[in-house]
């Protein structure tokens, strides 16, 4: 007998064809999208089919989870977690028919990044600037025993010498307690040609027991911020690096609670003047709330202050890694 014409070579040749022919047949995964409230949305098994995650509901949360990733949502609410970290959607995770439904611009800005971290625009960062908040005349927020601008001129000057240290060219706002406007500070970083800007503050709130961190970049154009209802659809200058804005800031809340064990009150988004106009990639961390007695005694500790500083700085040199090994031009 021939070899060809035994049944079982022809079944194993058969086989082999048809295993090299399924690549050819069986369409990749693709996003599925939607339209809901004349705004794009994308399923989220779909997402999860891509990447090989997996969508699990349970106690009113949604989980997203691979093997290095665990997304959390909550259907019709904007906060949502990436691996332990509170993020905040720019629209609501929405829920029709049993679907859940991520917006395209929160996939875009904020899955898209963490998903994939080589997903944003590539860059070298060797100039930060550092932007101690308020001065002078501006004492910024005021707790019992400190005001805000001279505990960020000292958690600023923390973070200058670890970057110095690190090879970094750091550009301050202000070194010394002086008045400068907003406009000026981002002004400056523009002018210097900063990499990235790092805008330093410290909380206030009239519930004297709110506490904990908070890291906010630029929001996305047609999206609200987190803190307010308004959209507004025009792009500004920080919209040019909404991928890379949303990378440093999840980067440097991580950082920042993982260094002070602090409470996370998540990364947020805002159109804050220093973070609008910046031509960099651009953050305003919120390093705790001066308003709340046990945190002001806390944050006034030099102890807290470095565990903050090593935060912020160990997020710079993470990014700069990520940011130079980046994919998208
Ligand atoms: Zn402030």
């Amino acid at each position: 007998m021939k070899f060809f014409e035994h049944i079982t070579v022809k079944i194993f040749a058969v086989f082999i064809l048809a295993l090299w022919l399924m690549p050819v047949f069986s369409a990749p995964p693709k996003l599925r999208t939607a339209t809901f409230f004349k705004r794009q949305y994308i399923s989220l098994y779909s997402i999860a089919n891509m990447y090989r995650f997996r969508v699990t509901a349970r106690g009113g949360r949604v989980y997203m989870t691979g093997r290095y990733h665990s997304f959390s949502f909550t259907p019709e609410k904007m906060a949502a977690s990436f691996n332990g970290v509170q993020i905040t959607l720019c629209h609501s995770l929405y829920q029709k028919n049993g679907v859940y439904y991520v917006s395209k611009m929160d996939y875009d800005t904020m899955l898209m990044p963490l998903i994939n971290r080589h997903k944003m625009r590539k860059h070298y960062v060797k100039t930060v600037f550092l932007d101690p908040g308020h001065g002078g005349r501006d004492v910024g927020a005021e707790g019992r025993y400190y005001y805000e601008k001279s505990l960020t001129l000292r958690l600023a000057s923390k973070v200058r010498s670890l970057l110095v240290k690190n090879g970094f060219r750091v550009i301050m706002s202000r070194r010394s307690d002086a008045f400068i406007s907003l406009k000026d500070r981002v002004a400056a970083a523009n002018k210097y040609k900063a990499d990235i800007m790092v805008s330093i503050h410290f909380n206030s709130a009239a519930n004297k027991k709110v506490y904990g961190l908070e890291t906010y970049c630029m929001t996305p154009a047609g999206a609200s911020s987190s803190n307010a209802s308004k959209i507004d659809y025009k792009k500004y200058p920080g919209n040019n690096f909404d991928r890379n804005n949303f990378a440093l800031a999840y980067l440097m809340q991580r950082a920042m609670l993982s260094y002070s064990k602090a409470l996370d009150r998540g990364v947020k988004h805002a159109r804050f003047l220093v973070i609008k106009e910046a031509k960099m990639p651009a953050v305003l961390v919120e390093c705790g709330f001066l308003s709340n007695p046990t945190s002001e005694k806390i944050i006034g500790n030099d102890r807290y202050l470095n565990q903050i500083a090593k935060g912020i700085a160990h997020s710079i040199v993470n990014y700069r890694r990520v940011a130079s090994e980046a994919s998208l031009k």
